[in-house]
């Protein structure tokens, strides 16, 4: 019986939507809810830019999204999508010929944004290509660029206008009989993107890209997005999220994860929990997580660390997890192992031995899941 089925409190029913393949990836329907993010490098600079897609594919990143800015880097896309662990979509603005050579190139999406993509015209020539080519297309609406008709309309950009403008661009792939689309209407405000999101998700059930454009800096963007983001993923909306921050790529993808593990939609690594520290903790909490966390990167099997710093809430804590630290004062502290007391632990060498623990019980994870296969 999952944890689930007990405790109602904890369900998020998910919007039905309707599935996509972006390359391997499925997006959408009871798909997991994927990770994107996007790099900032050149494209035309291949080894730059596959690195950084690589070092977001480690952190998780099952989709990353590379910027198609001109003829050159379509050129470039080509090889970095050949050396890429997962789908690249192509983000295209202003120029549909960038969409029809990204296509060729191999990308898995290609992300169009009404607002400046152009006439009907040549959203069809971008639709033909991507059917030719396999590729799935992500109608971008965004506040920022909204078409001028609608601005007309509408004055300023608000909710309607952005769900209108995703509407219109869904009927042009519908009358071309192009149903392998993804949606997202992102604005850098939070109350008008979830709004527009909560707009679009009633009227149509294509999957639904979510995001906080222009979100900020690590922690006002990740604020801003955890909000955002995490109202609407409680709601049951997105199916697949990119968090947008003026910072690497890799932490967009750890945040990622972050809102969704909070929100238990998505497990992947060792979920820390830990407590602020006081003056009763029995060693330095603060400095212990920061290395544990920093250890620890490379498990992927999905398990939980306490680390407490002292008897108030130690006890109780490592109850819930798989592995846990409790300090008790004269320089050692309680190990606990699938919720109970197993072995004291001296301060000094307890970081290497709960490395050696999450080791040892993400290795006893995986073989469990492996049998079960
Ligand atoms: S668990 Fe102990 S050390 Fe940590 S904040 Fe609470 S009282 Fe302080």
């Amino acid at each position: 019986m999952s944890l689930n089925h007990v405790r109602p409190w904890r369900d998020i029913y998910r919007r039905k939507s309707r599935q996509i393949m972006v390359g391997n990836v499925p997006v959408g329907g009871d798909a997991p809810i994927a990770v994107q993010t996007m790099t900032n490098t050149l494209t035309t600079d291949v080894a730059a830019t596959v690195a950084q897609v690589q070092a977001a594919a480690e952190a998780g990143a099952d989709i990353v999204r590379v910027s198609v800015p001109d003829e050159a880097s379509a050129k470039a896309l080509k090889e970095i999508v050949r050396e890429s662990p997962v789908p690249i979509v192509a983000d295209i603005h202003f120029h549909y010929r960038r969409g029809i050579e990204a296509a060729e190139a191999g990308a898995a999406c290609l992300r169009i944004n009404p607002g400046n993509i152009g006439d009907e015209k040549r959203v069809k020539e971008v639709i033909k290509a991507a059917r030719d080519h396999d590729c799935s297309i992500r109608i971008g609406v965004n506040a920022g660029s909204l078409e001028k008709h609608l601005l007309d309309k509408y004055a300023e950009p608000c909710p309607e206008a952005m769900v209108e403008s995703g509407l219109e661009h869904i009927r042009i792939l519908e009358d071309n009989d192009f149903h392998n689309f993804k949606i997202s209407v992102k604005a850098s405000d939070v109350f008008l993107s979830a709004a527009a999101y909560q707009g679009i998700a009633e009227a149509t059930d294509a999957p639904i890209h979510l995001g906080i454009t222009e979100a900020g800096g690590l922690v006002s963007g990740t604020i801003k997005s955890a909000i955002g983001l995490g109202n609407l993923l409680w709601m049951g909306i997105g199916d697949t999220i990119r968090v947008s921050l003026s910072a690497d790529p890799v932490e967009e993808v750890k945040v990622g994860f972050e809102i969704l593990k909070s929100l238990g939609l998505r497990h992947r690594g060792v979920n820390i929990i830990s407590c602020p520290s006081c003056a009763r903790q029995g060693f330095d909490v603060i400095k212990t997580v920061e290395e544990l966390e920093h250890r620890l990167e490379h498990i992927k099997t999905p398990m939980s660390l306490s680390i407490i710093g002292c008897v108030v809430n130690g006890p109780g804590e490592a109850l819930m997890t798989d592995v846990g630290f409790t300090g008790g004062g004269a320089g050692s502290g309680m190990v606990y192992l699938a919720g109970k007391a197993s072995h004291k632990m001296s301060n000094d060498q307890m970081i290497d031995h709960i490395v050696e623990e999450v080791e040892k019980k993400a290795a006893e994870l995986d073989a469990a899941v492996e049998a079960a296969e």
